[in-house]
């Protein structure tokens, strides 16, 4: 690593004068604070203070204090640049980027830190000698400039077509760009299907990686966005009726350089592979508590929009909430992985992952049993064959969301008792607002925010 003063002086003589050290609450919204490069040193070691709130903030900007760990405005925190991922910010050239820890003001761990909980997850994967590899797809509909929070839509499709894109084709040009000055390795990037939807894919990576990877994507696409006239939603859903924008969430798990992902495109992964797959099916509730936890991502979550709806998996289906991915002679074994569609921009990258590991790898340690496959829409099915088949649908409203993540001892124990306090209360907050409101005016309230 470069002596912090060293890259300060480095950073300021090409023309950065601030970083921007983000992180993301408990509702999937980055925050920030942005300081002086020249303060990187000082940064490094002791970084800026924040409110110990943040954990209690909802969706709207309300500071909930229904959470006892943090029922007054008194406190702080110390959020710390992690240097490891000091990035310039090619759309934004008087600033570098890079992710924050939170620490309590003496040092120590600070129990509400989202991304520490990961890294509690990656670690206990590891001391089982299992590897995590994980990448976001990213959905998100382009609009053009504001006039009064209508979302209009900034290119007509069709879907999947490059036509489609000549309306934003400078945007386009940018983000890929930016992207690659930013250090986001893409896989690829089209019209989705949704009204002036787009969907640009982040290669796999280690898990914190990946989470600070999405959390930088969301700040070079607005970025981009704004150079360019447009603005971006990434809401879970930007209509109440539309194709939601999912942000599909990659995984796979390796021993000693092998993907336990590999299998059979019928048959399935071997034992190990469909323990993790199974272990994510079990928990699949609880998870998508955090991988899918505002209440427009409940709404999203229809069958025959490609966001799963029903607690199942498939080999490449695009309906299962868990879409396995075999690998193929043509792809390779590394290539494997299982696709988690119960994911959107209102989860917290680093909550989410961290569950998806701790369900996943669970599995794996207990040998879960791996039911059949599903390869068909299970919302085509009679409600009886559903139910011969033991197909239950995921949590649709905020109250059994919240008793599927506090029924699951195993993912309870992922966020630790501060942090899910934190977590549930916050996620009350955002109930309450919208058990009051029409879910248009809900819909429109979160399309800004992510
Ligand atoms: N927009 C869909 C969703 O809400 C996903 C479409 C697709 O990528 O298959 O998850
Ligand atoms: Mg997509």
């Amino acid at each position: 690593m470069t002596e912090p003063a060293a890259l300060a002086r480095d950073l300021a003589a090409t023309g950065i004068s601030g970083l921007v050290i983000s992180w993301a609450d408990n509702n999937g919204i980055p925050r920030a604070r942005i300081a002086p490069i020249g303060n990187l040193p000082e940064l490094v070691e002791r970084g800026v203070g924040i409110t110990s709130l943040f954990a209690v903030f909802d969706t709207h900007d309300v500071i909930t204090f229904a959470h006892a760990g943090l029922s007054t405005p008194s406190g702080d925190v110390r959020l710390i640049p992690v240097v490891d991922g000091l990035t310039r910010l090619a759309g934004q050239p008087a600033l570098a980027w890079a992710p924050g820890r939170q620490v309590a003001i003496d040092g120590s761990a600070w129990p509400y830190d989202q991304r520490g909980v990961l890294e509690a997850q990656v670690a206990r994967a590891a001391g089982a000698g299992l590897e995590i590899r994980a990448g976001w797809e990213i959905e998100f509909v382009v609009g053009l400039p504001d006039d009064g929070g209508e979302l209009r839509g900034a290119h007509r499709g069709p879907a999947y077509s490059p036509h489609a894109l000549l309306a934003i084709d400078e945007f386009v040009a940018a983000l890929l760009t930016d992207f690659a000055g930013n250090g986001l390795p893409v896989n690829q990037l089209h019209a989705e299907f949704g009204p002036s939807q787009v969907e640009v894919s982040l290669a796999a990576s280690d898990p914190v990686t990946a989470a600070d990877r999405q959390l930088l994507a969301r700040q070079t696409i607005h970025a981009a966005a704004r150079a360019h006239g447009l603005r971006v939603s990434f809401a879970p859903l930007v209509g109440v009726g539309g194709a939601g924008n999912g942000w599909h969430l990659h995984t796979s798990v390796w021993r000693d350089g092998a993907n336990l992902l590999a299998g059979d495109p019928v048959r399935g992964p071997g034992p190990d592979g469909a323990g993790y797959l199974a272990g994510l099916q079990r928990d699949l509730p609880a998870v998508a508590a955090l991988t899918a936890p505002s209440v427009p991502s409940l709404a999203r979550l229809r069958p025959g929009m490609f966001a799963g709806a029903y607690v199942c998996w498939g080999v490449e289906n695009r309906e299962a909430t868990l879409r396995y991915v075999p690998g193929s002679p043509l792809l390779g074994a590394d290539h494997a992985n299982v696709e988690l569609k119960v994911c959107d921009a209102s989860a917290n990258p680093y909550l989410a992952l961290a569950a998806v590991i701790a369900a996943g790898t669970a599995g794996l340690a207990d040998g879960a049993a791996l039911d059949e496959p599903i390869q068909s829409d299970p919302g085509t099915w009679s409600e009886q064959d559903r139910s011969e088949r033991g197909l239950v649908r995921l949590p649709g409203t905020p109250a059994e969301q919240e008793a599927a993540l506090l029924g699951s001892d195993r993912i309870r124990a992922v966020l630790g008792d501060d942090l899910l306090g934190a977590f549930v209360a916050v996620r009350r907050s955002d109930a309450a607002w919208a058990a009051e409101r029409t879910p248009e005016e809900v819909v429109a309230a979160h399309l800004w925010r992510h």
